[in-house]
């Protein structure tokens, strides 16, 4: 098999990728701030680094990889919804939390071993900030504590900004007494009516990004192997990480930097003001997870994912596909087998997962044609590709029934009444009974453990 290929953004290269410690393979990957429903655009990184991750456990071993996804907790959108409702925050925050893990689960996504939470970190955030603070790279104000990023001569390198550029184009905002327009908070001092934390440079509460620095740097150590993320995040989120990292503890926040693309909704940017928003539990309510999954990943990750209702019709029906093929395979010997090399050389080629469904797709063509030997084989080899893919994790039959909805108890006692006439030898009788299922776009497989059907 090949070697894994990423495409780092730090460089902007495909690069071989090796971890620093093979024996403890790192990746992070920001996560939600959880005060309200994701919608699926939120779904792409979950999704996609969840394969990442599946790759890595199966190339390095499961014990191997250790995997931390954050929540973040404190917002001005976390307040102002908590606000609203008349609720604590805390309410806000493990009501969406747990809604966010309810969603990914059903998208298939394995539970990152590590979830930190900002709240839990804040005195982390605090030391961090105060290293910083001495080191010149961060001020006090009135308004709190702000990243100088003038005093970081190396900033800048992952998206590529200029200096020059930015002190033309930006303003200072509002209430902000920061000395430049693009220093950012590390920490916002107390209002009235908000949550608080006692820190030496004054109450207050942290910024944004200091939290994903503070808890790598906890969590997992710096650098990391791998950190990932929408490129929304890549700049100023990612490029202030690095910053932030590299001023108070001298290294490299991570050694990898991976990026998911954009998708939009029916060709046009997916927007809470535009109102264009899919929510990923509106559509678990019309669409198996691994639908919504197996189109999550039907674009290469870097590349934008236009969003349809044809994408998802015609995911549903490849779906059908797959589950038929494996469906046919299903009563064979079980055997240990490796994913066949074309689709794990996919996958290693910088996550090419349209290649890989390609391939996949390719084995359901091997199962629906394999001769009674070679389909213990042909079963393990899809059975491993598909698992790394996160998908055909049910059983064929159940998929096909619930596909079916309220007709499957129907076909159920059709397929039965023919299996009757068929033992009888009333031709004609089994032959109406297959018309009258053709007709409800159902095919029946006879086989020597007896009948089986699935939706075509
Ligand atoms: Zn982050």
């Amino acid at each position: 098999m090949s070697a894994l290929f990423l495409t780092n953004n730090l460089t902007r290269r495909k690069e071989k990728f090796a971890p620093a410690d093979p024996e403890r393979v790192t990746m992070y990957v920001c996560g939600p701030t959880v005060y309200n429903y994701a919608h699926i655009g939120n779904a792409r990184p979950p999704v996609v680094f969840d394969v990442l991750y599946r790759l890595l456990r199966r190339t390095y071993g499961a014990d191997h990889v250790i995997y931390a996804r954050n929540y973040t907790d404190i917002d001005d959108r976390i307040i102002a919804k908590a606000q609203e409702e008349g609720v604590a925050i805390e309410e806000i925050t493990a009501r969406y939390a747990r809604i966010y893990e309810e969603d990914t689960a059903a998208l298939g996504v394995i539970k990152p071993g590590i979830a930190p939470r900002a709240t839990e970190h804040v005195g982390d955030m605090i030391a961090m900030i105060e290293t910083l603070i001495a080191s010149g790279a961060a001020y006090r104000t009135q308004s709190g504590v702000y990243f100088s990023v003038d005093a970081d001569a190396d900033y800048g390198g992952l998206s590529n900004w200029k200096r020059d550029d930015a002190v033309s184009g930006t303003r200072i905002a509002g209430e902000e007494d920061k000395r430049t327009a693009y220093d950012f908070a590390l920490w916002k001092a107390a209002k009235p009516g908000e949550p608080a934390w006692e820190a030496p440079f004054g109450r207050g509460r942290p910024g944004w990004h200091i939290e994903c620095s503070a808890m790598i740097e906890e969590k997992l150590g710096s650098p990391i192997d791998i950190h990932g993320g929408g490129v929304d995040l890549l700049f100023p989120h990612h490029e202030n990480e690095i910053a932030q990292t590299r001023c108070a503890h001298g290294r490299p926040l991570a050694r990898f930097w991976l990026h998911n693309g954009f998708l939009t909704l029916e060709d046009e940017k997916m927007s809470k003001s535009l109102g264009n928003v899919v929510l990923i539990h509106e559509l678990l309510k019309e669409w198996p997870g691994e639908v919504l999954r197996l189109a999550l990943l039907s674009a290469h990750y870097r590349e934008p994912l236009n969003w349809t209702g044809a994408l998802l019709e015609q995911t549903k029906t490849g779906l059908n596909r797959l589950y038929g093929a494996l469906q046919r395979v299903k009563d064979a010997p079980d055997t240990e087998e490796e994913a066949p090399a074309a689709f794990l050389d996919a996958l290693m080629d910088d996550l090419n997962t349209p290649k890989a469904i390609a391939e996949l797709f390719a084995l359901a063509t091997a199962a629906n044609t394999a001769k009674p030997n070679d389909q213990p084989r042909v079963k393990a080899q899809f059975r491993a590709a598909a698992a790394l893919m996160g998908i055909l994790q049910h059983d064929p039959d159940a998929w096909f029934r619930a596909g079916a909805g309220d007709q499957a108890e129907k076909i159920d006692g059709l397929v039965a009444e023919r299996v009757a006439a068929r033992a009888a030898k009333n031709w004609p009788e089994s032959d109406r009974i297959r018309d009258a299922l053709t007709a409800m776009g159902v095919e029946v497989m006879d086989g020597p453990n007896g009948s089986t059907w699935r939706m075509t």
